[in-house]
């Protein structure tokens, strides 16, 4: 009987939706038109009242995109425009009393995707256009090579890549009192890039640095492009139950893990991609697993070592949802060669914590902590190469056979020297005995 209530009702809802498109004569509606800038392509967002089929085309000389919408109509008029780098005029017209056609006239020459994307919770049907420049400039294209910023000492910084996530058509989870997580997220991995630029011998990418989409695999592809040695996705948590809250990290589960294994083997011959530096193109199936698997392993381990970090330093801000690292299979945090940890700040659901998200000393707060977890964790285990790791104090463990005298002689540090900032009144040491070799 209940079921036969659900049917009743759907089969109302269908007779209305029916309806209401026979009341403006079976054409749907273009309500509203909105634009998205990313670095390296716009957006466009027709809102419709039904969903539309459409047809794309290009034209050069000079170059035009035009975009058909069958039976459908424009509600009011285009939104203004502004100044924007690849469109220089919208306008449209009706066809055949029936079709819509919306021409940009473009600065340069685009790729157009174009896709229709049924309702969610946030949007009702839309057609969403994605412009990309066809040909990259010389410029552009420099800016792409991304080398590793080398100081005259030969020795790098440390590049931390943060990931906001969500962004433009994606809102991400919403609070009560109408806060997005897009907006919030964006604004503390901003104060945490702008605190990592501070710390001599570390930089920042950000990954996502405005109101745009952009795809995981994307978000990963951009960290590799720069090489990062570590990517830490930001985000706020949402729960049906209020009540929920805290802060969380996540690494990547085993079984994640095993399935993005199978994915790059299964991908390597078509591509010339680098994990933990050697390429999987010409190895045999088994040789190319037992690298994949030995990157992958060291990987997590740094991750988790990085995750508990940043946790510990987390706590001392507010509550933490889970007392422990937790794991997932977030696509994000898949690539088998850069540590990466995802981190819930707090619950945009719960009204205390959306007031705090929103507050910019508690953002501080946050990325002060997040930032002192990072420290925490390169300071431990310092990449090889970079300012940090030769800054860091150096260490001897004794093990068989070793005599100070050797010792001094292997780190060119004198015999006394060695003797001072260990402490010791004699030349005997003990096996496991853990040495801290001076400075030079
Ligand atoms: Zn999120």
């Amino acid at each position: 009987m209940h079921d036969n209530a659900i049917k009743m009702n759907k089969i109302v809802a269908l007779l209305l939706l029916f309806l209401g498109g026979q009341a403006i004569g079976g054409q749907a509606l273009v309500e509203n038109l909105r634009f998205w800038s990313a670095p390296d392509h716009t957006r466009l967002v027709f809102d419709t009242s039904d969903p539309v089929s459409h047809k794309l085309f290009t034209l050069s000389n000079p170059n035009r995109l035009v975009i058909d919408l069958q039976n459908a109509r424009l509600n009011g008029a285009l939104p203004k425009l502004g100044s924007h780098p690849l469109i220089s005029r919208l306008r449209s017209a009706s066809r055949d009393d029936k079709d819509l056609r919306v021409v940009l006239d473009l600065k340069t020459a685009v790729k157009p995707k174009s896709f229709e994307l049924k309702p969610n919770r946030q949007y009702g049907h839309r057609l969403v256009l994605d412009l990309y420049q066809s040909e990259e400039s010389p410029q552009q294209q420099s800016g792409k090579r991304v080398v590793k910023s080398i100081s005259d000492s030969g020795y790098r910084d440390v590049v931390v890549a943060i990931d906001p996530g969500h962004g433009g058509e994606d809102p991400g989870a919403k609070g009560r009192n109408g806060t997005y997580e897009k907006e919030v997220v964006l604004e503390i991995a901003r104060k945490l890039a702008a605190l990592i630029n501070k710390e001599s011998g570390m930089k920042a990418v950000l990954i996502r640095d405005g109101d745009y989409y952009l795809g995981l695999r994307k978000r990963m592809s951009l960290a590799r492009e720069h090489r990062a040695d570590l990517f830490v996705s930001i985000h706020a948590d949402a729960f049906k139950d209020s009540r929920a809250h805290g802060s969380s990290v996540y690494t990547l589960s085993n079984r994640g893990a095993s399935s993005e294994a199978a994915r790059w083997l299964a991908n390597r011959e078509n591509s010339s991609d680098l994990i933990g530096g050697v390429t999987l193109e010409d190895k045999d199936d088994v040789l190319a697993s037992v690298l994949l698997d030995l990157s992958q392993t060291a990987t997590q381990q740094a991750s988790h070592q990085v995750a508990n970090n940043l946790l510990s330093n987390l706590r001392q801000v507010g509550k933490t949802h889970k007392n422990t690292v937790q794991k997932a299979g977030f696509l994000v945090l898949k690539s088998p060669d850069v540590p990466s940890i995802l981190v819930e700040t707090a619950f945009i659901t719960n009204p205390t914590e959306e007031k705090r998200l929103k507050s910019s000393s508690h953002q501080n707060k946050l990325a002060r902590a997040m930032l002192d977890g990072i420290k925490d964790y390169f300071n431990q285990s310092p990449p090889p190469g970079t300012l940090l790791a030769k800054a860091a104090p150096r260490k001897h463990v004794i093990s068989r056979g070793d005599t100070l005298s050797q010792i001094a002689e292997q780190y060119q540090v004198t015999l006394n020297s060695l003797r001072q900032v260990n402490g010791l009144s004699s030349n005997s040491i003990r096996i496991g005995q853990v040495l801290k070799i001076p400075g030079t």
